[in-house]
Order: C-alpha cells, then structure tokens, then sequence
C-alpha cells in the first residue's frame, strides 16, 4: 500500500513563483525513495508539505490514508519526521540532549519514556558522548545526526531528508547512509530528495524525478539509466 499518494498538487509562492504545477506520486510502504530533480524543481517545496508545513492549494496529499490539512497537519507532523537540509534551521536547544528531547515533550510524552526515546534516537546516530554539549560545538555532520535524532525521538513512521548527503565528508556520507539502512531495516518508509543520481541508482529503491513542478517519471531505479 501507498503510505504517501500526491495528486495534481499546486504551490504558488505569495511572490508568484509557480513551485509545484500538478505534482502526482506514491509512495509505497517500507521503501527507499529518491526523489530527484534540478535545482528549483520543487522537491523542497513538496516535502514541506508532507509534515504540514505547507498545505495544498490545490490537489490532494495523502499521508497513510489520512488527507493533509488545516486539522490534520499537527497530527501528521508527529508521523513523518523532516529533516531539513541545514541543521541550524532545526537544532537549537542548549544541549544536545535537550533538543532531542524537544519533540518528544512536545508530545506529551512521561519523562521516562522521553528519556527512553532520547537515549535510543542518540545511540542511533553514535552522539550519546555528546548529550550534555552544547550544538554549536560541533561539526556540520555531527549537527546533522543530532538532527536526525531528534526527528528519530517523535517515532516517525516515514522519515523524509533534503538533501541529507549536502556538504558531508565521505566518512559523514558512509555514517548517514549507515544510519539510513538501520532506520529502514526497523521498518521506516524513507525518502531522500538529492542532486546524487549515483546515491540514488545505488541506494534507492524506487525513484520519482520531478522537474518544473511537476513528475517527469517514477519508478525503478534502472529508469535512471535512461535519464539524460
Ligand atoms: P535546494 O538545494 O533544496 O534545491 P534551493 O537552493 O532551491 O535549495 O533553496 C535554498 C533555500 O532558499 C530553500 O529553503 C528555499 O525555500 C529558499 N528559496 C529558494 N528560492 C527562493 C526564492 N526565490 N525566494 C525565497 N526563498 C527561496
Ligand atoms: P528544489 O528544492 O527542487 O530546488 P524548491 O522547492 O526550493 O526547489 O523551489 C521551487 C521553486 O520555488 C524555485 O523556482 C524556487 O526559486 C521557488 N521558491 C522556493 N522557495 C521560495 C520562496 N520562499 N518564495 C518564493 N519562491 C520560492
């Protein structure tokens, strides 16, 4: 089953800028999705729809049988964890621990399961040595994990990265691919917007290329072959 189903989605920013002209995709279930596309496609725009961030102006999203909407964005927010490209958008607590915390309090969660979710999304991602550090300290990769971890905390069912492989080291690239096939054996749905064809012929398992707003093609990876 789809656990993400786009129909004819349309995004025009307030300046006029046409993002998403009839977006259609899906999903399905348990897979690792690349989503591609030249820069100003659209994906950013599409995945801030996936938590809510923005709703449809026209056009449906579907997020595990549940529409997208002023009502359901909160809701859905909790099931899909983005991680943004820059982690200074997303990490900025005092301490790492705190900000892997954040999500789960917001939940309403008890303090011993929140401590249970902070010390299991941190161990994750190898940054429990780094609890107590503030995250201004450290490196862009290591902020990156921290900001995984804390989409980790809230138990997302789909887990959706911007271009998570941007600006990492090989070592980094190897450590967050790693971190992706732990999340994906444990049964997450994942999906990773990348410029990387050669990361999404070789990790992907289904492929959705986007361009001008709308889906150019999508399925499997050996589509890529053809592209160009
Ligand atoms: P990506 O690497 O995801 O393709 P972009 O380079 O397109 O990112 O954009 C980087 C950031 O700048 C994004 O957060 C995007 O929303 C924002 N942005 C891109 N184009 C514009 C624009 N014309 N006006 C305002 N913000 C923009
Ligand atoms: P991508 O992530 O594929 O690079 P984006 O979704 O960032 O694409 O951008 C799609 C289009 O929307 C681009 O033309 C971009 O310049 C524009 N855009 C992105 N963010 C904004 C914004 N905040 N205001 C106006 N235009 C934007």
């Amino acid at each position: 089953a789809a656990v993400i189903e786009v129909e004819d989605l349309h995004y025009t920013y307030r300046d006029g800028t046409r993002a998403l002209q009839g977006l259609s995709l899906s999903i399905p279930a348990g897979s690792r999705v690349a989503l591609l596309g030249p820069n100003g496609a659209g994906k950013s725009t599409f995945l801030l729809h996936l938590n809510g961030l923005y709703l449809p102006q026209r056009g449906k999203v579907r997020v595990m049988g549940q529409e997208v909407n002023a009502r359901t964005a909160r809701e859905i927010k909790s099931r899909v964890g983005l991680v943004f490209q820059d982690p200074d958008d997303q990490v900025f607590s005092s301490t790492v621990g705190e900000d892997v915390a954040f999500g789960p309090v917001n939940m309403g969660l008890s303090a011993t399961e929140v401590e249970r979710r902070v010390q299991e999304a941190l161990a994750a991602v190898q940054m429990e040595a780094y609890r107590d550090k503030p995250p201004y300290h450290l490196s862009y990769g290591q902020k990156k994990r921290v900001a995984i971890a804390g989409v980790l905390a809230m138990g997302p069912e789909i887990i959706v990265l911007d271009e998570p492989m941007a600006y990492l080291d090989p070592q980094g690239k190897d450590t967050l691919l790693d971190i992706l096939d732990r999340l994906h054996r444990r049964g997450a749905t994942i999906l990773v917007a990348t410029h990387d064809v050669d990361m999404a012929a070789s990790w992907a398992d289904r492929v959705i290329i986007i361009k001008n707003g709308r889906t150019l093609a999508q399925g499997d990876p050996s589509l890529l072959v053809q592209e160009d």
